[in-house]
């Protein structure tokens, strides 16, 4: 049963009269994308998984256009780095440094390691980004995304992300997060911690229901009132301008010695694998780039 039928769907409902909000998302197509793309083990499946469910929910919830949200997981584990990517709309990317390392625990937060920092910069396309960083809680990536919603932003969340992965590939992956809105009566912040439980079966409840089903099953007894619907996917935004840029950026004598040494340059991205080549010419063309500017020429 591991046919995907349809579109992932991410919803916003309003709770307990305005008093808290909650984001659920089906990403279980985005997640096998990313499985696809990276030829991601098992593991590096649940834990990247997690991280671009999370990376979804946070990226629909920054409404500027241009706007992103990244997550960077180092956790000095065996799978090395992970890197999500979201923007509104739920449009996500990312990539992990060991896509092949599976848990020799069965436990993902093992392969991730916990000795290390969750980083998560805001750009909201307008001035300096926001950087915020929290110390790894146990690399399980929902619980370590929380203590970032409790110190970095001091906002009261719950957080569940999960990702079933079978015989044949991934279930389902979702997530859902709710939190509390300033004025939250304490009567309204019990009925939340008293459904903190529901939340981690989300995975299962999206198998079973669906996303609309899974938020009846976790949240209908909060007075939900949806507020909004999208469609979230796995999707690069990269293109040959934006490796020009990092190209230039790298400044005209490094630009040289890649013409000397290699006779052109290939760059990939580590988002989507595809390949931008460039000649010897292209390079030079970018290093009288790279000198017009500021005119920092070495000779
Ligand atoms: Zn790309």
């Amino acid at each position: 049963m591991t046919v995907l039928r349809g579109k992932d769907t991410l919803l916003h409902y309003s709770l307990l009269e305005g008093q808290a909000r909650a984001v659920l998302i089906d990403s279980t197509r985005l997640c096998a994308a990313a499985r696809r793309t990276h030829h991601l083990s098992d593991t590096a499946t649940i834990s990247l998984g997690r991280l671009l469910t999370g990376a979804a929910i946070m990226g629909d919830m920054l409404k500027g256009e241009g706007s992103s949200v990244t997550l960077t997981v180092k956790g000095g584990g065996p799978m090395g780095a992970l890197v999500a990517v979201g923007r509104p709309g739920g449009v996500v990317k990312g990539y992990v440094d060991k896509p092949f390392v599976d848990a020799e625990d069965g436990r993902p937060g093992s392969a991730v390691g916990s000795e290390g920092s969750l980083t998560v910069v805001k750009d909201l396309g307008m001035g300096e980004p926001y950087v915020g960083q929290v110390p790894l809680v146990s690399g399980e990536i929902a619980e370590d995304l929380c203590a970032y919603f409790a110190y970095s932003e001091q906002v009261p969340s719950l957080l569940a992300l999960g990702v079933r992965v079978g015989e044949k590939g991934i279930e389902a992956a979702g997530g859902i997060l709710v939190q509390m809105l300033p004025g939250a009566s304490e009567a309204a912040i019990q009925s939340v911690e008293m459904s903190a439980g529901l939340l981690s079966g989300v995975a299962g409840e999206i198998a079973k229901w669906g996303p609309d089903g899974a938020a009846a099953q976790i949240i209908g007894h909060l007075q939900p009132v949806e507020l909004e619907r999208t469609t979230p996917e796995y999707r690069c935004d990269c293109s040959r301008e934006r490796v020009e840029r990092a190209l230039i950026s790298l400044g005209a004598a490094e630009l040289e010695s890649m013409i000397e040494e290699q006779g052109g340059c290939e760059a990939g991205c580590h988002f989507c694998n595809r390949k931008h080549r460039f000649s010897a010419d292209d390079l030079r063309a970018l290093a009288a780039e790279c000198r017009r500017p500021r005119g920092e020429s070495k000779e």
